[in-house]
């Protein structure tokens, strides 16, 4: 076997996000071919052998990459519309343009979001697609391909909608698949792109989409079709109001009750939003380590509501990030998330002593990789994990009046990101990708937004 190829990263900070915060004001990270050989204070060790690249990273906050716990990438395509709704009349609004998507532009609008992300430092990225019109192709295919070439990790949440205004469902009746169907090609994803490795690349979760677009039965069999498979389970959550009133007339119950009784609590499940939850809905999350996205940026576009995540945390109740589809937030960062974590959080009950600057990037890194389920091969840096890390510059205008560096990244604006590594390959180098022509993708999308646009007025 070759010796490990190392990359040795020099006079930077590191925030590791480990289990007890450790950080480093002047420190050193050595990555040996996809993870991380070494980390600590000062220079790195002498005399390391096969070093193909040193980084002088002075002016630099290193920190583990970004994971992004919940995304629709075929938004990138219909952003800036519907932009007064609350959830349910912009769902509403959008489903007949989002029915009459196909491969080309989910594979376009896919490469949009990834871009997006990947340059502002996420390393984890997620997609629950859950709009699979009859005849549109290998969607599911589309969006692995453009993760895998942009060399994001990637999870698929293989999403479905078969309960549509006929059954009291939201979505149109052309736009959901029957159940059988949804199941079948569920499994077919799941068989083709699911990989258990340590440093897998990408990996499947079944995600029927919300309660107000799916039946009883999707939910059930579901849950009984991932835990056969071993996968993980994803859905929405108690978004808002008008959701938790629908579940009490169609079911008697809340969401959460809703969802424990199909199945759908576990430490195999995260969910998004998770907004309107009441102190026994937070209890039986943290009682079955359910898992959290929380999307404030979104919640907030569409009037959601905020989460209750300090309540959450100290549960116990694992919490991620998620960018949530671009139709409900447009900038498509997951920056920004860290931030809206923060500040609108304090505008809830906890008000200053609701988040602070390391609890907000513990949610954008280390939370997500738990919610994924990949909390044993990334989202913190140590000995033994993946390299997915990120330099960010905090020595320009921005930031460099701001002594703490986490504190520069979390409340300050956007910082510059000079590398981003993936499995210990570079995906960024100062804020470009290095994986993809983003120029060309901001073409294809604006053309694939018009086509869309077109076919849909038709
Ligand atoms: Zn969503």
């Amino acid at each position: 076997m070759a010796a490990a190829q190392r990359i040795v990263i020099e006079n930077c900070s590191i925030a590791t996000v480990d289990a007890d915060d450790t950080e480093y004001a002047a420190g050193h990270l050595v990555i040996a071919d996809r993870r991380v050989e070494s980390l600590g204070a000062g220079d790195a060790p002498e005399g390391l052998e096969n070093v193909v690249r040193r980084i002088d990273a002075t002016g630099h906050l290193v920190t583990p990459g970004l994971v992004n716990t919940h995304h629709h990438f075929y938004q990138w395509i219909t952003r800036g519309l519907a932009t007064d709704h609350n959830l349910f009349d912009w769902l509403v609004a959008l489903y007949p343009t989002w029915a009459r998507i196909d491969e080309e532009m989910v594979r376009s609008a896919a490469r949009g979001s990834l871009a997006m992300m990947a340059r502002g430092g996420v390393t984890t990225a997620m997609d629950h697609h859950y709009v699979y019109p009859r005849g549109s192709g290998d969607l599911s295919g589309a969006i692995v391909g453009a993760a895998r070439d942009m060399g994001v990790r990637f999870t698929l949440a293989r999403g479905s909608m078969d309960r549509s205004e006929k059954d009291g469902g939201l979505p149109p009746d052309f736009a959901v698949e029957s159940l059988d169907g949804a199941l079948a090609a569920t499994e077919e994803t799941v068989k083709r792109h699911h990989d258990t490795s340590f440093d897998a690349m990408t990996q499947v979760a079944v995600a029927p989409c919300s309660p107000f677009s799916i039946s009883t039965e999707l939910l059930r069999q579901g849950a009984e079709l991932a835990r056969r498979l071993g996968v993980r389970m994803h859905t929405h959550g108690s978004e808002t109001v008008e959701e938790e009133k629908f579940c009490h007339e169609l079911f008697g119950m809340g969401p959460t009750d809703y969802f424990e009784s199909t199945g759908w609590l576990g430490e195999d499940v995260w969910m998004a939003h998770c907004v309107h939850m009441n102190d026994s809905d937070i209890a039986a999350f943290a009682r079955t380590r359910t898992g959290v996205a929380h999307c404030p940026s979104s919640n907030a576009r569409l009037a959601a509501g905020i989460a209750r995540v300090p309540d959450m945390l100290a549960a116990g109740v694992p919490v991620g990030l998620g960018v949530d589809g671009t139709a409900s937030n447009e900038s498509g960062e997951l920056h920004t998330e860290l931030r809206n974590a923060l500040l609108i959080n304090r505008l809830g009950a906890h008000r200053e002593a609701a988040l602070n600057a390391r609890q907000a990037l513990r949610l954008g890194t280390f939370g997500g990789a738990q919610v994924l389920g990949r909390a044993a091969e990334i989202g913190s840096l140590e000995p033994g994990k993946l390299a997915d890390l990120v330099l960010w510059k905090l020595d320009t205008l921005a930031h460099a009046s701001i002594a703490d560096p986490v504190t520069a990244l979390v409340f300050g604006a956007a910082a510059p990101v000079t590398a981003s590594f993936v499995n210990g390959r570079q995906i960024v180098q100062d804020g470009r990708l290095l994986t993809a022509d983003e120029d060309e993708i901001a073409r294809s999308t604006r053309e694939q937004a018009r086509r869309l646009a077109e076919i849909a007025a038709r």
